[in-house]
């Protein structure tokens, strides 16, 4: 495995598995997992060994997270909401059902 990184989350050395196993006989240790890189597929799992890894980094640096791009208003998403009668197709039965249609506001 030539090309990779180390796991990112703070307590990966610290998981109880055989794969983090290295060292000789009275001087072994748990090691941070590596993780393979693959260049055309870049998301969280690229830096982290596994989901657990992930949200041990995320609870530790939310604070940091958080500051990159920090929400300090709600977005909005405009719509058109409808109600429009469906059958079951197990009983036959009508009902109205709710129906929320994104609206194109972009003009196309
Ligand atoms: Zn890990």
């Amino acid at each position: 495995m030539s090309n990779f990184v180390w796991c990112h989350g703070p307590s990966c050395h610290k998981s109880h598995t055989q794969d983090r196993i290295r060292g000789v006989k009275g001087s072994k240790v748990l090691r941070t997992k590596k993780v393979p890189q693959h260049s055309n597929h870049i998301n969280m799992y690229s830096y982290f060994c596994s989901q657990g890894c992930y949200n041990d980094f995320a609870h530790k640096h939310v604070r940091e997270v958080i500051a990159i791009a920090p929400r300090t208003e709600p977005l909005e998403t405009p719509i058109e909401v409808t109600k429009e009668p469906h059958t079951n197709s197990w009983n036959g039965q009508t009902y109205m059902e709710t129906i929320i249609r994104t609206v194109d506001t972009n003009g196309g």
